[in-house]
């Protein structure tokens, strides 16, 4: 059989410790065999953003701006100990949070549904997606512990140096906390452009709540921009597409989602998404079944799996063991990739691939061959069998070629 080609390369960010023996293997077993894989590869892994001066995060997070399309493999977030263990010329940042900031994007995470393993919230029949806007509010706040009696103000001053705003936040009569907080427009109007573009791309309605019957001016900006961004750019699109989008208050908002389906985005503040994602991701089983997309303002992707580099596994892996990690998000996070990348460039049998192989995944655990993680979610009607990581990727190899072969 031909391979598929493809035009235009996927940006590849290769990472760390488990998540990157995993990744060598599903290139091996799953994508290689059958298609022609351009990438323009950037080597992600620790050694080598350490001998680069973190350059090669930028080049990738860059060359992501260029071609539109990236894959990502979880990468370490160095602390003190790693910086130890690997012997590091410093303690260099989170590679996510700085393709980030050059993406100025929004993360997407979504989980992968399986029949056999269901949600703790038993009328969740389809995906929620999660949408967090990962910029200031309470992450960004100044904070003051008041000692002893005072009054505190709030004070603006515009760039000619005229005072423009004062007003009394609290005259205390003992100790206690104080907070500012501040957000940007622009921020805001990026992560509403971001969400609604990617309700089209997915064809799925978009929920947006926060908290303005309280937050009269800061919450209801958020409302605001919003209802500009969707009524100005969005409006016609989505009512092509027959999706909608819906406001409400996020106490209301959390109580609908736990009485819904599912099958929607839900865009999240700040600090909401922080606690709603883990909330949601928890509730529908299995962080190595929840995958994550960077979505930016002008239509940049980049693809990857939620979790981590799995590191007790790499220990394992290194004293030579087999293991029984989970490769479904990464391979989610590789269809991602390669599906946007067919729309993009018009290539359906990358598209069909995409959707095949994501198909096969699902028809390997749903027939009870799976890892250790999910063999102990399993509530299918065969028993399961929990098999370690290439096993797993072999069994999803011989389900997609009886699925090709058709
Ligand atoms: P982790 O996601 O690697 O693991 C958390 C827990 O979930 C562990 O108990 C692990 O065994 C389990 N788990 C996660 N993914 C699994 C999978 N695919 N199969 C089976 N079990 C799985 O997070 P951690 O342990 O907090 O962090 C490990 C390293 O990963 C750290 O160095 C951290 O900086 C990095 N990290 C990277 C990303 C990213 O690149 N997006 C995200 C989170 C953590």
């Amino acid at each position: 059989m031909a391979k598929i080609q493809m035009t235009t390369p996927l940006v590849e960010m290769d990472g760390d410790e488990m998540t990157r023996i995993l990744w060598q293997d599903i290139k091996d077993v799953l994508l290689t065999p059958y298609i022609d894989l351009k990438t323009e590869y950037y080597d992600l892994g620790l050694p080598e953003r350490d001998k680069t001066g973190d350059q090669v995060t930028v080049d990738s997070a860059e060359a992501t701006k260029k071609y539109g399309v990236a894959v990502k493999c979880a990468t370490i977030t160095p602390n003190a100990q790693r910086v130890e263990e690997y012997k590091l010329h410093q303690m260099w940042k989170s590679p996510n949070g700085t393709i980030r900031a050059i993406l100025d994007g929004t993360v997407f995470r979504a989980p992968i549904m399986v029949k056999g393993i269901s949600p703790v919230v038993k009328n969740w029949k389809k995906p929620i997606t999660i949408a967090r806007h990962a910029y200031g509010d309470v992450y960004k706040a100044t904070e003051y512990r008041v000692p002893a009696k005072g009054k505190a103000e709030l004070v603006f001053t515009d760039e000619s140096g005229a005072e423009t705003f004062r007003q009394t936040v609290y005259d205390f009569e003992c100790p206690g906390v104080l907070q500012g907080q501040y957000n940007k427009d622009t921020s805001i109007r990026s992560f509403a452009r971001a969400c609604f573009q990617y309700a089209v791309d997915t064809r799925q309605d978009l929920w947006f709540a926060t908290k303005d019957t309280i937050s009269k001016k800061y919450d209801h900006t958020f409302k605001d921009v919003f209802q500009e961004v969707f009524d100005a750019e969005y409006k016609a699109k989505f009512d092509e597409l027959g999706i909608e989008y819906f406001y409400t208050l996020i106490d209301d908002a959390v109580a609908r989602v736990i009485r819904s389906e599912g099958g929607y985005i839900w865009a999240c503040k700040n600090y909401d998404g922080d606690v709603m994602s883990d909330m949601v991701s928890t509730a529908f089983g299995s962080l190595a079944m929840m995958t994550s997309v960077l979505v930016s303002p002008d239509g940049k992707y980049e693809y990857e799996a939620a979790h981590g580099t799995v590191t007790r596994h790499y220990y394992k892996y290194l004293k030579g063991e087999k293991t029984s990690t989970n490769p479904m998000a990464t391979i989610f996070a590789w269809t991602g990739a390669l599906r946007k990348r067919g729309e993009l460039d018009s290539l359906p049998e990358l598209v069909n691939f995409a959707d095949q192989l994501e198909a096969a995944c699902i028809t390997t655990i749903e027939s009870g061959t799976m890892t250790g993680d999910l063999a102990g979610l399993w509530e299918g009607k065969h028993p399961a069998k929990a098999v370690d990581s290439h096993t797993f990727l072999e069994a999803i190899r011989d389900q997609l070629d009886k699925n090709l072969a058709q």
